[in-house]
């Protein structure tokens, strides 16, 4: 599933190629997607507009259009965006389709339609972004403020680093590799930890989801041609999905335990509880 790395590599690798181009027309899928605009609300807001500007919040994608008219898509777990030159043979699953002016189409595919494809007229704000929280590079993100977000609720760490309202875009595996990073256990309530734990967590946050942005760039040009993959794959992960096999740091077999419904990964040796 794409978290934060991956909508920012699918951002830096078609703002070049899609600012200033004009959508000409637009396709829709037959079946829907979990949250879709109608055929019409597509038919009338999109063709004949140049897409401005590219813009990423948390793991939305918004589409700045002329006129101010917002296009935002969100990949849910199996969603891919496509650029493409037309014709092309058709793709299964594609369920948005936007013909560009100087020979490119962009699919928006959707094998599970876990994704979201909503067009917002002038002055409708998108709703979904209310929900959106802080940006983790933001400069009003720091220690102290996360700490005082924890202390409003009780919870383990892992599930607040994951709460898209607070920290925009962290999904299950950057979680498990950050804390890993700060050496926290998954369990810790987040309210237990000091401003000190917060600046680690922090520092490694950014770091990682740095990283993950740095791999996922050089996997662009495949993506936008032909495969759809982003970087994910290539970065190296310290402990998501290696149940039982040594912690790197310290031998210890890595353990796994359910939380909030997902899988957590973490090292019993290195993240202790508090
Ligand atoms: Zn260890």
């Amino acid at each position: 599933m794409p978290e934060l790395p991956e909508v920012e590599v699918i951002l830096r690798g078609l703002a070049p190629r899609l600012q200033n181009r004009r959508i000409l027309a637009v396709a829709v899928g037959e079946k829907r997607l979990r949250q879709e605009s109608s055929p019409g609300e597509f038919g009338r807001w999109l063709p004949g507009r140049n897409i401005l500007e590219l813009e990423r919040r948390g793991k939305y994608l918004l589409f700045h259009l002329e006129g101010k008219v917002i296009l935002l898509l969100h990949l849910g777990m199996t969603g891919r965006l496509l650029l493409q030159p037309t014709p092309s043979p058709a793709l299964p699953h594609a369920h948005l389709l936007l013909q560009l002016e100087g020979g490119l189409q962009l699919v928006f595919q959707d094998v599970r339609r876990f994704g979201q494809a909503l067009v917002f007229p002038p002055g409708v704000a998108p709703a979904p972004l209310s929900q959106v929280g802080r940006e983790p590079f933001s400069r009003q993100v720091t220690p102290q403020w996360l700490s005082q977000e924890a202390r409003a609720r009780s919870r383990a760490v892992k599930n607040f680093l994951m709460d898209g309202r607070v920290l925009a875009g962290i999904g299950n595996i950057y979680a498990n590799e950050i804390l890993f990073a700060a050496r926290l256990h998954p369990a810790t309530p987040a309210g237990d930890l000091s401003v000190e734990d917060w600046t680690r967590v922090l520092k490694e946050t950014r770091r990682i989801l740095k990283a993950a942005i740095a791999k996922g760039g050089t996997t662009v040009s495949d993506y936008l041609n032909s495969q759809g993959e982003t970087g994910l794959f290539q970065l190296e992960l310290l402990v998501y999905g290696r149940e039982g096999e040594p912690c790197k740091t310290c031998g210890q077999p890595l353990v796994r335990m359910a939380q909030g419904g997902r899988s957590t990964f973490f090292c019993p040796r290195c993240q202790k509880e508090k």
